[in-house]
């Protein structure tokens, strides 16, 4: 049930061969039985496939890949028609491509615009049919462990893997756990995590189905699950959303210079006054993020607060940021922004001595730290939906204890 196995070669050839063709194709695979010789029908005339792969380098355009197999006319024809499913144009350096040739002539062409989709070129009758289809992988789910000796980063690599996957994990954990200052030696984690092969060779991580992590002894628990209108999230054993309803910054890459205080020195009014919010100091134009889906209910300018947003958010919260240098396009009152959304820049409009930003955040009226409150978590799982995900819950659990770390058969050591 877990493990998905498609013939990634078999796939193409049937895309791009007559059913001939591709029989004896099939006959030649070492995966078949094969018949006796006596029992072999005649050779039949294999066309001559030729497949030219690489990788798009800098510089690198549709006509330059193609301009030696095909007229510069065609490539142009190709390249307007392209423009409705993915432009030939946005070809870009790194990503991986595919010329397919029958005896020296071009019947296609394929190009991996992300790693789940890939545009994919035919040629058909007197023309060409350029569709995006999902990329074909071997998809195996396996268990990776390991345990912390001095990052998340080396202990991923420690267990074999790329990087990809510590990403992936910390961003499952983010909302718990600082990646960068919370781990210690010891910490250790386990992931039921799907990973993609392409002829045998590991070409990513899909989704992580579970996870376990341990930090500092406290376990902390992940299970992905899909609600009825298909949006996915990890919850944890008991169906609440690890997701927070509020970031825990609204910039990255900052230095806090002003905490929460109930009285200090303001440093031009050079009297003593409350700040009931956080400075971040960040360079000037640093995305600002908004720490929560909400409405704008305020965005302009006064003398005090520069340029300001106040975004008002369910169950009474309110999120405030100021001085930004200017608005991110589109921002205007009662427009409704999603967490993560950047609502303007960094700057130092109103009163301020440098570049920061000005965050405070009120609950039905009373201010709030920002750095040391708790934030609600987001939704749990749909009271309706909750059996379901108990049981797959379970499930995942049991194939994490159970599963081995293991790939395809025919997979070269990671
Ligand atoms: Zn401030």
């Amino acid at each position: 049930m877990f493990t998905k196995r498609c013939v990634a070669f078999l796939f193409f050839f049937s895309i791009f061969l007559t059913p001939t063709v591709s029989s004896v194709l099939a006959s030649h695979s070492t995966k078949l039985p094969s018949p006796s010789i006596n029992e072999l029908p005649p050779p039949p005339q294999l066309p001559d496939i030729q497949i030219v792969k690489g990788i798009v380098k800098k510089g690198d355009t549709a006509s330059s890949l193609l301009n030696n197999y095909l007229p510069l006319k065609t490539i142009y024809a190709m390249d307007r028609q392209s423009a409705d499913s993915f432009s030939l144009r946005r070809i870009n350096k790194g990503h991986p491509y595919k010329i397919i040739l029958q005896e020296g002539a071009l019947i296609g062409f394929e190009y991996e615009i992300n790693q789940e989709n890939k545009l994919v070129i035919q040629r058909k009758n007197n023309g060409f049919s350029i569709n995006q289809m999902p990329i074909d992988y071997d998809v195996t789910l396996e268990v990776v462990t390991s345990t912390i000796t001095y990052s998340l980063f080396d202990a991923v690599k420690k267990s074999g893997e790329r990087s990809e996957l510590a990403w992936k994990l910390s961003d499952i954990f983010a909302w718990d756990i600082d990646f960068i200052r919370d781990i210690q030696p010891g910490d250790r984690f386990k992931v039921l995590v799907e990973k993609r092969y392409q002829e045998g060779k590991l070409a990513g991580y899909g989704k992580i189905q579970a996870a376990v992590f341990i930090n500092k002894g406290k376990r902390f628990d992940a299970f992905l699950h899909k609600n009825s209108n298909g949006v996915s999230g990890y919850y944890d054993k008991k169906g609440n959303s690890l997701q927070k309803a509020f970031l825990k910054a609204p910039l990255a890459f900052s230095r806090i210079s002003s905490k929460f205080s109930t009285k200090r020195m303001h440093p031009i009014l050079n009297r003593s006054r409350a700040h009931p919010g956080v400075d971040y100091a960040a360079p000037m134009g640093t995305p600002i993020k908004t720490v929560g889906d909400g409405i704008i209910t305020k965005i302009g300018y006064n003398k005090t607060m520069g340029n300001h947003v106040i975004v008002r958010h369910c169950n009474g919260y309110i999120t405030r940021y100021y001085h930004m240098s200017k608005f991110a396009k589109g921002m205007k009152k009662n427009k409704r922004v999603l967490q993560g959304d950047i609502i303007g820049h960094v700057g130092m409009t109103g009163l301020a001595t440098g570049p920061h930003l000005c965050f405070g955040i009120k609950h039905n009226g009373k201010l709030l730290d920002p750095l040391s409150y708790n934030s609600p978590s987001a939704t749990p799982v749909n009271p309706h939906e909750m059996e379901q995900f108990l049981t797959k819950a379970q499930k995942l659990s049991q194939t994490m204890l159970t599963a081995q770390k293991q790939g395809p058969s025919n997979k070269e050591s990671a």
